[in-house]
């Protein structure tokens, strides 16, 4: 956990945050390091390397089997981390949480095991143009196996949020779900998941949030959004990778049927029939992820040190102070939520320049010590078909960022402008 101390009353210390984080420490090509890739992935404190080195090292055994010590003291623990985890997202009980590989499973478990019983011919499938695919391509597998039709909310002309209108047109269709994520990878819109839940219910339709993106930034509380599913990653949020989780309401997740069948999941097993396990446990057949469950405990606990609050206020600062700079720079043009609209926006700015290719500029990036991501993020829709360019360079924060690695990042950028003789 960071220490009090950590805390000022800017809302984080950031110097005394990267010293928990053993890679900010080291160089990259020479320079210091400095990642601002922290959407793909964030970088972990020695708190979270730690708890699963003494996992290790002193109570490693399968969970749920042994009848000794070590192996009950592990069981505890992971059991412990879904408790925590439902804590932090405001889930009502460790029940509703299923732990799976990351977002991208829990998406899947949903869409074939809800989705396969639930999706008919004929019925409407409803998601948003800005979503990662992640959260399109096994809606497009629902879709082709079922014969229903997928249905896109369209972005508004700026293409920096949803369209209110297009989104009521679609609501008025009676989507059977609509799956959306709650802050965009490459926008850094933050949807107003409340209010989409809401309408969406109104209309007879029940709601996924993909909150890979929402999750370690901001506080969330499925209860207070009222949606019914919420899927995250544990590697996007100091925890390790392998480990993520579908929140799901318990009755939802009650009428659902497991999609895997093996070890764990069971209650009985007889030469042809068998009976499930009680939630959560009748969705994670096989030995389960037990370091991931252990680091994901370690992960929360540092958050909560800092406070979800202090995070998103942090996050938020940093990018006023990022977008202020960059928006003085010519040739240079950030997607997404302008300036004035900082509170729509996480802390990923994605950006061109004219005259560079995103590829080049995350080279010259990398040639400077700085990690920022060049592509097409997952979000093919988005970026090729919506925004209408090949790819983007984005630069992304996280709570161990400040200005400095802003204002390297800024340098960097006139380091592009030199090499490419641009204005
Ligand atoms: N949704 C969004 C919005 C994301 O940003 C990501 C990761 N980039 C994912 C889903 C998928 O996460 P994972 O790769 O951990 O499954």
């Amino acid at each position: 956990m960071a220490s009090k101390a950590s805390i000022t009353k800017r809302g984080i210390d950031v110097e005394s945050i990267k010293k928990d984080f053993p890679i900010l420490g080291t160089s990259m090509n020479g320079k210091r390091l400095v990642y601002l890739d922290s959407a793909a992935t964030s970088q972990k404190p020695i708190q979270v390397i730690d708890a699963i080195s003494n996992y290790y090292k002193t109570f490693n055994a399968n969970i749920h089997r042994g009848i000794y010590k070590i192996s009950e003291q592990a069981t505890e623990e992971y059991t412990a981390s879904k408790v925590k985890l439902a804590k932090f997202i405001g889930a009502k009980s460790y029940q509703e949480i299923v732990y799976v590989r990351n977002t991208t499973e829990a998406i899947n478990l949903a869409a074939l095991s809800w989705g396969g019983a639930n999706i008919k011919n004929g019925d409407h499938i409803l998601i948003t143009q800005m979503e990662h695919h992640s959260n399109i391509v096994p809606w497009q597998m629902l879709a082709q196996r079922t014969g229903a039709v997928l249905d896109y909310v369209m972005l508004n002309e700026d293409k920096s949020a949803i369209d209110e209108s297009s989104l009521e047109e679609q609501l008025s269709k009676n989507p059977k779900i609509f799956a959306v994520s709650h802050a965009s990878n490459v926008l850094g819109t933050i949807n107003d998941v409340k209010k989409i839940t809401r309408m969406t219910h109104e209309h007879g339709g029940i709601v996924l949030v993909d909150g890979a993106q929402s999750a370690p930034h901001m506080p969330v509380n499925v209860s207070e959004i009222g949606c019914d599913f919420f899927a995250l990653s544990g590697h996007k949020m100091l925890g390790p990778t392998g480990i993520g989780a579908l929140y799901g309401k318990r009755e939802l997740l009650d009428s659902m049927e497991p999609i895997f069948g093996g070890g764990d999941m069971i209650r009985s097993v007889g030469f042809q029939d068998h009976t499930w396990n009680e939630l959560p446990w009748k969705f994670e057949a096989g030995t389960s992820n037990i370091e991931g469950g252990i680091g994901m405990s370690a992960a929360i606990d540092y958050l909560n040190g800092i406070g979800m609050e202090s995070i998103r206020k942090h996050e938020m600062e940093l990018t006023r102070y990022a977008m202020e700079k960059l928006g003085s720079i010519a040739g240079l043009k950030v997607y997404g939520p302008d300036a004035k609209h900082i509170k729509n926006r996480g802390g990923v700015i994605s950006f061109s320049i004219k005259g560079a290719h995103p590829h080049d500029v995350a080279q010259i990036f990398d040639e400077n010590g700085i990690a920022i991501r060049a592509g097409h993020h997952c979000a093919m829709p988005l970026v090729e078909d919506v925004l209408g360019v090949g790819a983007v360079s984005r630069m992304s924060f996280y709570i161990y960022n400040d200005e400095k690695d802003v204002d390297a990042a800024v340098k960097a950028i006139g380091e592009v402008k030199r090499i490419f003789k641009l204005n």
